[in-house]
């Protein structure tokens, strides 16, 4: 994939990006639904209930429609960020405000992978980076919304860890597999502990998952920089909720985006920093 001029890999990227950045809206929207209605589905099933019939729902079909009043998105009003522009924010149909966060999504998708190639050039490696990133905008939205972390996407993500670091792209693989089981064990130990002392949960498993993967992406060396990162990012989005929004600081908020978005940051800047402080 060399040989390309960079200029012209970013700009790909960044056009390649806000498609992606589309998707990552549908995934974020419909991801959940999907698994609470496979729960229902089993409970049913557990209760020896015939399961409900209903319209087949997932991450293709049906088409995308306007939440408000139910209008389907057409191709044409699909376009990324340029949509939102040219519709003034608003659906063609009911005139409903449609929400900042699709363009801001669609942004970020772009943004990220322009950034990842830029890093790591228009290699292997910042075509994994992209991956990466993108999985974790997903998550950091769906666990905001949801409390959630699905398996579907933390599973793979540290499989993909494993998988780009057997050619080392990031790390060795034995840096790798072990950066997988302390980034679970570690949280896995600090959620018992918190549990037997306060006899509450302060975290939930997909919180493991995520660093496991973060781990098998980055290496163990990352880790205790990655975990140290998440709380001054939560600290930080936290007094800024406080400040603008007057939010109850009892409320408690998902850790999963403090920690996907640290893990952001360490693929950018955590060999630079970890140098600064550990050497
Ligand atoms: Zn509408």
């Amino acid at each position: 994939m060399s040989g390309i001029n960079p200029y012209v890999a970013i700009a790909i990227a960044a056009l390649v990006g806000l498609f992606i950045g589309s998707f990552l809206n549908v995934v974020i929207h419909r991801l959940p639904k999907m698994l609470e209605r496979g729960w229902a589905e089993q409970c049913a099933e557990l209760r020896g209930e015939e399961s409900p019939k209903v319209p087949l729902y997932n991450l293709a079909v049906p088409r995308s429609q306007c939440p408000a009043c139910g209008h389907q998105i057409t191709a044409l009003e699909n376009v990324p960020i340029a949509s939102f522009l040219a519709l003034g924010g608003k659906c063609s149909s009911c005139g409903k405000p449609i929400s900042a966060r699709y363009p801001l999504v669609e942004a970020l998708g772009g943004v990220l992978a322009a950034a990842a190639i830029w890093r790591f050039g228009a290699t292997w490696q910042g075509l994994a980076a992209c991956v990466l990133l993108w999985t974790l905008v997903a998550l950091t939205f769906i666990d905001f919304d949801t409390q959630l972390l699905p398996d579907g996407l933390t599973l793979p993500l540290l499989w993909g860890g494993l998988i780009v670091n057997l050619f080392e792209l990031f790390v060795p693989l034995r840096t790798a597999v072990i950066g997988a089981i302390a980034g679970y064990l570690a949280l896995w130990i600090v959620y018992w502990l918190f549990k037997l002392i306060r006899g509450k949960e302060g975290m939930g498993y997909g919180d493991f998952k995520l660093l496991a993967a973060l781990g098998a992406w980055m290496g163990w060396p990352m880790l205790p920089f990655i975990v140290l990162l998440s709380s001054v990012v939560g600290a930080v989005i936290g007094i800024m909720l406080i400040v603008f929004k007057g939010r109850d600081h009892n409320i408690p908020l998902a850790f999963g985006p403090y920690l996907a978005i640290a893990g952001a940051i360490a693929l950018f800047f955590g060999p630079r920093l970890v140098q600064i402080y550990f050497y």
